[in-house]
């Protein structure tokens, strides 16, 4: 029998067909939230947000469409959902895709152009800070901005094969490492070309979830 939860708590869906779900379900409990593994579209219904997360982008496309979750995905998402949407993620949404594979086609809903593995070969993965501006975490845990702060604060970037995002059209940039946009958001969907539920740090996940969309 399910137990009904509380209002106040939010339902967190994360995109369980492949890739790294597990580390975004432990930070969303640890914060908290109730949360649920998606792996068909019943899954989507009463969410509050969903999860996208990292893995093998190819292998996901494949398997969104296997899944028949393409279509009432892409429609929760323009109905407003909220998406926290990392790696592998990212290139789902993405409206391009570089260096694809010729039947990989993302969802389209965050204007940016994308190219897989664009930090190249050999340099697999990495871990640098990234600057963080336009997110205020005052409160967050102690850790958050100092209100004498001036709204840049940093983050540990967890790069695993990276995408590189190439080009942006009409999304905010909230994020930059080396000058180039590492995380954006348009209305109430976040993407982040590195793996924030990896850092040992949830001021993302935090911020995420105290967004407007999500707390009214
Ligand atoms: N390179 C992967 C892809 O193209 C993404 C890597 C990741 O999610 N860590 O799907």
């Amino acid at each position: 029998m399910s137990v009904p939860r509380p209002r106040s708590v939010p339902l967190v869906g994360v995109l369980a067909l492949q890739g790294a779900f597990r580390e975004h379900v432990e930070a969303f409990t640890e914060l908290g939230a109730a949360t649920r593994l998606v792996k068909r579209p019943m899954h989507l219904e009463g969410l509050d947000a969903i999860v996208l997360p990292g893995g093998e982008s190819t292998t996901q496309t494949k398997l969104l469409d296997s899944a028949e979750l393409r279509e009432p995905l892409t429609r929760a998402l323009a109905n407003g959902l909220p998406c926290f949407a990392t790696c592998a993620g990212l290139i789902l949404l993405a409206r391009e895709v570089i260096d694809g594979r010729p039947d990989q086609m993302p969802l389209g809903v965050l204007d940016i152009a994308v190219q897989r593995n664009g930090y190249g070969r050999q340099i697999e993965s990495f871990e640098a800070p990234i600057a963080i501006t336009d997110i205020d975490i005052t409160g967050l845990d102690g850790t958050g901005l100092d209100p004498a702060d001036s709204g840049e604060w940093e983050f540990p970037g967890v790069f695993i094969r990276a995408p590189k995002i190439v080009h942006t059209g009409s999304v905010e940039i909230l994020g930059r490492y080396n000058d180039s946009p590492v995380l954006v958001r348009h209305g109430a969907i976040w993407g982040a070309t590195f793996h924030p539920e990896l850092a040992r740090d949830l001021r993302l996940h935090r911020a995420f979830l105290r967004s407007p969309s999500l707390v009214s």
